[in-house]
């Protein structure tokens, strides 16, 4: 008994009492906008924004590099436009 007694007092140190620095950050939808608006190019770029390259090829709402593969979503672009170009170019099927 008394070495489980010691062992418990050894076990739980003394603490400080530290103020709670925890920030409570609000997930709305503004600040998700906010996040998308850097990461998406507002006007074409003449580049590709991971590589470099300047094989890329300029699609309604993306821009797609065909040296990387990275394909870069234009702000305030139309996917409506986007799609019609995938459906006419062959790249999906229509349904
Ligand atoms: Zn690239």
């Amino acid at each position: 008994m008394k070495h489980a007694r010691n062992a418990k007092n050894e076990a739980a140190p003394a603490r400080k009492s530290e103020p709670a620095t925890a920030q409570v950050v609000p997930l709305t939808a503004e600040r998700f906008l906010e996040s998308a608006a850097k990461r998406f190019p507002a006007e074409r770029p003449d580049r590709c924004s991971k590589c470099g390259s300047t094989f890329i090829k300029h699609e309604p709402a993306f821009v797609h590099c065909r040296y990387c593969g990275k394909i870069a979503r234009l702000a305030n672009a139309s996917l409506a436009d986007q799609e019609i170009f995938e459906l006419r170019s062959g790249l999906r099927i229509a349904s």
